[in-house]
């Protein structure tokens, strides 16, 4: 396998926490993955999961970098301490924001693991939806399977 590409940018505090400038709660490091506690939590145990590789967002990151986040994140999920298999367990999101509408708010990306014990903490998650509309439906599918031809 050849070496990874590398992409650092040296104003962004994501890289600058994983080169040791700025401390962290470190948790897993891999060759292509730091990890670490996010210091504003929204629920205990909130974690974050970023490439070392600097790209914004996700579609700028190298597939090898992404490969290596979700095992980690698995990793994380058993050591956080909570029960997550029993059928009335605790739950857990994954999120990962791109761009400041989708609520983005550090320009590397990142995997947020939020556990979910309770309706008050974690993600809170609003979802509007619309009804089911075969016709368009068809179409957009259409019109997604024509660009992934072209890529
Ligand atoms: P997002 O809104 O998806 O960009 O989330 C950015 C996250 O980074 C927030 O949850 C912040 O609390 C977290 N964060 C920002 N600076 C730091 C830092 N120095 N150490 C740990 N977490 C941080
Ligand atoms: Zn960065």
């Amino acid at each position: 396998m050849s070496a990874p590409a590398v992409a650092h940018d040296a104003a962004c505090i994501f890289c600058k926490i994983i080169k040791g400038e700025i401390p962290s709660f470190k948790l897993i490091e891999t060759p292509l993955t730091f990890s670490f506690l996010d210091i504003q939590p929204t629920a205990e145990a909130h974690a974050l999961i970023i490439p070392k590789y600097h790209g914004a967002k996700l579609h700028n990151v190298p597939d090898e970098y992404l490969a290596d986040i979700l095992p980690v994140t698995k990793k994380l999920v058993k050591a956080i301490g909570f029960d997550v298999d029993g059928p009335e367990g605790e739950g857990y999101n994954i999120l990962q924001n791109n761009g400041r509408i989708a609520h983005q708010v550090v320009d590397h990306v990142h995997f947020h693991l939020i556990p979910k014990r309770d309706e008050k903490t974690g993600l809170i998650v609003g979802w509007p939806t619309e009804e089911t509309d075969f016709e368009k439906l068809g179409a957009l599918h259409k019109k997604i399977l024509a660009n992934l031809e072209k890529q």
